[in-house]
């Protein structure tokens, strides 16, 4: 009836303005956070689990709203890379990387050289100049580019595979590595370990959880495992939260990984270098 119809449509019209608002918000946001140095990539740990040490990082970026507090990429990402704004956020969060890396203090504390690694939206696959600006940066701050590694989320890859292998062997070009994001989570990973020159997949929370209780996950994960170093491709396992997970994991031949329970993503400032204690038991 006529009168469903103009309260449905109300409704439509009235969440339509308000998710309208949220986004110019949100935009506004990622603006400001850019011109006014609100971006702050917080740092997870890379645990190397045979030496049971921290060997690198991941950039995960939040933005520091004086007022708001923390915002999260969860939500400002996917309107960064629709307006475009993704690419001076990255320009900005490359620099601060770089700062990172030659960080005496992070330095003093590893024994080899940490790597770092950011993750680069699939938006960005056509900015051809992505990868040789990259390598010139990291050049010109005496940065040795295997420290350096980019990751690429799956289900962004699988909307453009040309473009995805482009940029991947440009990357590799010179000699920044690439990984493959989310691994487990598209309908045909597979099917991209062979049609992808990576060097990295990081395993999927989603397919992690619930390894120690399924036999079928369990047996899924091994299997990815034992390819994976068939074909001399590295594994970090995503998204470890507890110690069962972690040693589970361990005997299935995971050797990396990352999660919550090492650490959760932290500023520099509040960075660890260490694998708490409780964790080697
Ligand atoms: P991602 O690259 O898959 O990053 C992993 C996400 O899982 C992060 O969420 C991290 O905080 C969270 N995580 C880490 N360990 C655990 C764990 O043990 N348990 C659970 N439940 N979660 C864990 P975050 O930081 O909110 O980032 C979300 C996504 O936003 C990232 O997913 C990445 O795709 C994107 N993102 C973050 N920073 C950037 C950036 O600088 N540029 C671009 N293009 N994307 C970014
Ligand atoms: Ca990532
Ligand atoms: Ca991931
Ligand atoms: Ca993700």
């Amino acid at each position: 009836d006529l009168q469903g119809k103009h309260q449905a449509s109300a409704i439509y019209e009235h969440s339509y303005r308000e998710r309208k608002s949220l986004q110019l918000e949100t935009e506004q946001w990622i603006r400001q956070a850019i011109a006014r140095d609100w971006l702050v990539p917080y740092l997870q740990p890379l645990v190397d689990f045979d030496t049971c040490t921290i060997r690198g990082y991941e950039v995960l970026t939040r933005i520091e709203h004086p007022q708001r507090g923390l915002i999260s990429p969860g939500q400002y990402i996917k309107i960064a890379e629709k307006t475009g704004l993704i690419v001076p956020l990255t320009e900005v969060l490359i620099e601060k990387a770089i700062k990172i890396a030659q960080s005496p203090e992070l330095n003093q504390q590893h024994q080899d050289p940490f790597r770092l690694s950011i993750n680069i939206s699939a938006k960005q696959f056509h900015q051809r100049s992505l990868p040789s600006q990259l390598a010139k940066q990291l050049k010109s701050a005496n940065i040795d580019p295997h420290r350096i590694k980019v990751e690429l989320t799956e289900s962004d890859v699988m909307e453009n595979i040309d473009a995805a292998v482009g940029i991947i062997e440009n990357f590799q070009s010179y000699g920044i590595k690439v990984a493959l994001d989310d691994f487990g989570t598209g309908y045909s990973s597979l099917a991209y370990l062979r049609q992808l020159p990576l060097d990295i997949i990081k395993l999927d929370r989603s397919i992690v959880s619930g390894v120690t209780e399924n036999e079928r996950q369990s047996a899924i994960v091994e299997m990815i495992l034992l390819l994976a170093k068939r074909i001399n491709m590295q594994v970090i396992v995503e998204g470890i939260e507890t110690s069962h997970e972690y040693h589970y994991l361990r005997k299935l031949g995971a050797s990396w990984g990352q999660g919550y329970l090492f650490a959760k993503p932290l500023p520099q400032s509040e960075i660890i270098t260490k694998i708490p204690a409780i964790v080697k038991q």
